[in-house]
């Protein structure tokens, strides 16, 4: 195991033993299903999203910003800047990517019917901000090499990114609540748990909205901000409506197979 791999073990494993006990100690909400019965499919999907990103791209998406350093391909391997000012802008231009990859897989049916494995829980926790169908992590991994691609982002950039971007799902997906008044100087700048559980309601009008996984900018750059559900954190329906809590669908093998089932094709 390399340097860098044992720095992205490590912060993810710290961002979720702690927001882990954190949501054991002051749970948010109840869950309809059993921990137990949740955290092994979830688990287990981020354990196949993992390897089938490792078997799609051994490189890895720091070696793609190698390869193109080497080859003086993209944008800030073309342009001469700060490498300081490479690396901060190539990680808010990822971070704005990713924000329409998420747009895009709500708007797009075929790309629906993968993202919706993650709108199924029937419940928001740090194994939900884990949950991905193999099939989204790679197409998701394809989309960011050919932003490191374009840009020419320092190597830098794309490790403390994806490291960002796996610690901020986890934290804004646990089930905790800060008391309001933080939690709206906080949405300042981040996507808080509670504004993220707006994203996981059950309503579409609100399942399409608060699309970011770090910052807030880009949600009310582009109009998809809300701040407020029309029902109380507590009252939220979270998930949807076509998988109502059972353990039968929690199980790794109906997530797998979720996507190639008839089901509704939009995110409403
Ligand atoms: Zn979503």
């Amino acid at each position: 195991m390399d340097d860098t791999s044992f720095i992205r073990l490590g912060v993810f494993a710290g961002v979720f033993v702690t927001m882990a006990a954190l949501e054991a100690w002051l749970p948010a909400r109840r869950a309809a299903l059993r921990k137990r019965t949740r955290w092994q499919g979830n688990l287990a999907m981020v354990v196949l999203g993992a390897l089938a990103a490792r078997v799609v791209l051994p490189a890895t998406l720091a070696g793609v910003a190698m390869w193109a350093g080497d080859q003086s391909v993209g944008l800030f391997n073309q342009i001469s800047v700060h490498p300081f000012v490479a690396v901060a802008l190539s990680m808010l231009l990822l971070d704005v990517a990713i924000y329409w990859q998420h747009r895009l897989f709500h708007a797009v049916p075929l790309l629906w019917r993968l993202h919706k494995v993650h709108h199924a829980d029937s419940h928001t926790d740090t194994t939900t901000g884990l949950r991905f169908h193999p099939l989204e992590i790679v197409l998701s991994l394809f989309v960011k090499a050919a932003v490191i691609i374009l840009l020419g982002a320092p190597v830098m950039a794309v490790l403390i990114f994806e490291i960002a971007l796996n610690a901020f799902s986890i934290f804004n997906h646990a089930n905790i609540r800060l008391p309001q008044r933080w939690d709206d100087r906080l949405a300042l700048v981040l996507i808080t748990q509670r504004l993220h559980r707006i994203h996981h309601s059950q309503h579409s009008r609100e399942t399409n909205r608060n699309f970011g996984f770090s910052v807030t900018w880009w949600d009310r750059l582009f109009g998809s901000y809300t701040p407020r559900a029309a029902q109380s954190d507590e009252m939220l329906d979270i998930g949807l409506k076509e998988y109502p809590p059972s353990s039968s669908s929690a199980g790794i093998l109906a997530l797998l197979s979720m996507p190639f089932k008839p089901g509704k094709t939009k995110s409403d």
